[in-house]
């Protein structure tokens, strides 16, 4: 899927749509998971080549990723050429929007991390198909901003 913000193309590359896929929750008694976004910069596009699970602490509604795991992820990917862009994780609800202390998380780490971005995504994997099921924002200085999946 094709997404557009501030003169960039966003791809997310098939694998990392279907890992997303895969760990939908699709039914209420699923658990929270999540892990992590890498890309290539490609010309003027970034392009999500792998969403990464993260082992972390898992309950319905929350998820706890273990800190140190995702440093270790972010070297040995950097070293394959793909780089960190950004965070997702599942949600148990149709379309998902961010709850309050994902926007707080999500905006903590942008201001802690080092990135070649002057934004992070995060992704957000809720019960229905993609793409109403799929939620894109981009974390900037200050705000969360959600993008539209664009043909
Ligand atoms: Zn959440």
């Amino acid at each position: 899927m094709k997404y557009f913000h501030r003169d960039i193309t966003i791809h997310l590359g098939a694998t990392c749509l279907a890992t997303l896929d895969a760990n939908r929750q699709r039914t209420r008694f699923h658990r929270e998971i999540g892990g992590q976004l890498f890309a290539q910069f490609v010309d003027s596009s970034l392009v999500v080549e792998r969403a990464t699970c993260v082992k972390g602490v898992r309950s319905r509604f929350s998820f706890l990723p273990h800190r140190g795991e995702e440093q270790r992820e972010i070297d040995a990917l950097f070293r394959q050429g793909l780089h960190y862009v950004g965070d997702w994780h599942t949600h148990p609800e149709g379309t998902p929007t961010p709850s309050g202390s994902d926007r707080t998380k999500m905006l903590e780490i942008f201001q802690q991390s080092k990135h070649q971005l002057p934004y992070m995504l995060m992704a957000i994997a809720g019960l229905e198909a993609f793409p109403d099921g799929l939620f894109l924002g981009v974390v900037e200085a200050g705000q969360i901003v959600q993008l539209w999946p664009r043909t």
